[in-house]
């Protein structure tokens, strides 16, 4: 499979199709495959008709949609730098593209917010990374409405765990958002000495400035962005210290700053960045944070307001692209393709609590993958009493439970030693963790296997993920969740706020609740070098992809399998006219019996299967056969 996939990716065919899968290898060079006439030859073509493209999984989708009144969804995988944002964005472009012949204006409104929320949406959510120059950092679900005709109407965006950490620390040769560059050199290109990239950030931020008034920012909500922005800087620039028993904050003017952009007397900035507020009994005492945690205060301040933000501008397009006076009851249901662009698996250096969250959802949808694609596949050949030979692959499920179950999983723990607060909540979770999965076969840590020296006492835990071992080092990942979320009165102790991996879990839970309900085509992409190289195939790499997306699997089934199946009634009614047995009627005891008679008519007896309800074809070109014979009735 890595071979093929290697030659096709130096003849410049970046798309290979495994069934109704495609396998996209990122070009890292412009290719002209995108434009007008490639979406005229796909629009409205059967799969196999042309050579594998995006826009034909996009096609199928869509048709699956407007023909079958399916809801149907396009998962795009694969690890950073592999080409899902932009997968999806031609997926996208192609859809805008077939829809609204009678170009309706509400209809081409809609399209346009769609399409400019991208720009929008990487300026604060993506970033340079030594993986990938446009980096997203947090995940997407936008789901896509269309109405009875067809016709975009609306659609909804889902974002998942940004990685705010980024906010306040980046590695060496990585950048925080794309935001804060484009705020600052649009103050200053004026004056700072002009480079290729401070002019291009000028250029974004002037398109998102545009793209933002266009979904209806006013010009009140982009002055807040842009103070939002402001404060995170000049909050990274306090620095506090110490005179006798007082925590200082060194710079003032800073604070006069930060007080002027928040609109907040100074007082209130410095109480909120000294001072702690907490519940002793029925009273509520102020306490005097260290130097050290007033630092940590302020990180966590940065963080959480750039998250805020980012939801908000989220919540703000959504508002704009909802649908609306769609009514169901006249026109019919509206029917949805969602769009999945989402972080692939990630193995660091340095992996914690953001990496774990990362890696669990890989998990997900790996199992989803199993679930909709391999084994239902397997399952369908058994109902219908299809000869079938079984084969092996490996299931996830139990790395899933290792992590969400209620009370053993991964989750439950780290939620149990949040609530210790004031503890030392490190080490008490990964206690919680040795005690409790002492005997998992995937879960191990320095106490359980004393001898290997890749994992550290105190600190680190490693998981056997589908896609490879991850070490996660526990320091700070308590921390990091236990900002709570929403307004809770200090008093309230007994009610807990969901900490940050319950909230995660749950949004993974319900996207792949989502995802399950509808009609899947999946997008796998592969990076095949990690210089952005576009004449470079690094085979042991690539192997290493098709390994861990499960496309092995993917292969062997659709071998031993069927490319298609229909039930025989709808079969009949499709081919019915080609076979002098069958049209107008046929006079044979089922239909089952008429869709062989048909076939064996056609010659085509060697490339198919009668289960109970279907008749399964091997090979595509079959199916073409009957579709061009079909058409030249
Ligand atoms: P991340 O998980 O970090 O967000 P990603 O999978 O979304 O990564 P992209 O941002 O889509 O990766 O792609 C990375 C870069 O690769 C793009 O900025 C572009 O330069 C190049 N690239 C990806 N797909 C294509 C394509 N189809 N044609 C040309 N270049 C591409
Ligand atoms: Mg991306």
């Amino acid at each position: 499979a890595v071979d093929v996939g290697m030659i096709r990716f130096e003849k410049g065919r970046i798309y290979t199709y495994i069934g109704e899968v495609v396998v996209s290898v990122n070009p890292y060079r412009a290719m002209n495959i995108y434009g007008r006439d490639t979406i005229e030859q796909y629009k409205g073509r059967e799969l196999y008709e042309r050579p594998p493209h995006l826009f034909a999984i996009a096609d199928a989708a869509y048709k699956a949609m407007k023909r079958r009144n399916k809801d149907t969804c396009i998962v795009i995988s694969g690890e950073s730098g592999a080409g899902k944002t932009e997968a999806s964005k031609y997926i996208m472009q192609y859809i805008a593209a077939i829809t609204n012949p009678g170009q309706r204006a509400e209809v081409e409104r809609v399209k346009n917010m769609l399409l400019k929320s991208n720009c929008v949406l990487e300026a604060f959510g993506n970033a340079k990374t030594n993986r990938n120059d446009n980096s997203s950092r947090f995940g997407k679900y936008m789901d896509i409405n269309f109405d009875f005709k067809g016709d975009p109407i609306g659609g909804h965006i889902n974002n998942y765990l940004l990685e705010k950490s980024r906010v306040i620390f980046q590695q060496e040769g990585e950048r925080s958002f794309h935001s804060f560059y484009q705020v600052c050199v649009s103050v200053y290109v004026c004056v700072t000495r002009q480079t290729d990239a401070t002019i291009s950030w000028y250029t974004d931020q002037m398109a998102v400035a545009d793209a933002m008034k266009v979904i209806g920012f006013t010009a009140d909500e982009l002055q807040t962005v842009y103070k939002v922005l402001a404060t995170i800087l000049h909050l990274g620039n306090l620095t506090f210290g110490v005179d006798g028993d007082t925590t200082l904050i060194e710079n003032s003017k800073v604070v006069a700053v930060i007080g002027d952009l928040l609109a907040t007397k100074e007082e209130n900035v410095e109480k909120a960045l000294l001072y702690r507020t907490v519940a002793t009994g029925r009273d509520v005492i102020d306490k005097q944070h260290t130097a050290q945690e007033a630092s940590y205060g302020r990180d966590a301040l940065a963080k959480a307001m750039y998250e805020r933000m980012f939801c908000w501008i989220v919540g703000r397009i959504n508002d704009v692209i909802e649908v609306k006076n769609y009514d169901a009851k006249v026109h019919g249901k509206n029917t949805v393709i969602g769009v999945l662009d989402i972080y692939g698996f990630e193995i660091f250096q340095n992996n914690s609590f953001e990496q774990f969250c990362i890696n669990y959802c890989n998990e997900k949808l790996q199992q989803l993958f199993i679930q909709l694609v391999l084994r239902q596949e397997q399952e369908e050949y058994q109902r219908e009493g299809i000869p079938w030979k079984h084969i092996d692959f490996f299931n996830n499920q139990i790395i899933v439970d290792l992590v969400e179950l209620q009370h053993k999983g991964i989750f439950s723990v780290l939620d149990e030693a949040c609530m210790n607060v004031g503890k030392v909540t490190d080490k008490v979770f990964l206690q919680g963790l040795n005690s409790k999965l002492a005997n998992h076969a995937h879960y191990t840590s320095r106490k359980l296997s004393p001898t290997d020296k890749s994992l550290e006492f105190d600190r680190d835990f490693r998981v056997r993920h589908y896609a490879g071992n991850v070490v996660y080092s526990v320091v700070d990942s308590t921390h990091t969740l236990m900002w709570p979320e929403g307004k809770l009165k200090i008093t309230e102790v007994t009610k807990r706020p969901l900490t940050a991996a319950t909230i995660f879990k749950n949004s993974m839970i319900a996207l792949v609740e989502n995802l399950a309900c509808k009609e899947p085509y999946y997008v796998r992409c592969i990076k095949p070098n990690d210089v952005k190289s576009p004449l470079l195939f690094e085979h042991e790499r690539c192997r290493h992809q098709v390994e861990y997306l499960g496309l092995l699997e993917n292969v062997r089934v659709r071998r031993a399998g069927f490319a298609n199946r229909q039930e025989y009634p709808r079969f009949l009614q499709r081919y019915k006219m080609i076979s002098e047995f069958t049209w107008p009627n046929h006079d044979l005891p089922s239909e089952k019996e008429a869709v062989k008679k048909l076939l064996q008519g056609c010659g085509f007896e060697q490339d198919v299967a009668y289960g109970k309800t279907k008749v399964f074809i091997r090979t595509p070109r079959t199916l073409f056969c009957l579709e061009e014979q079909r058409t030249e009735m």
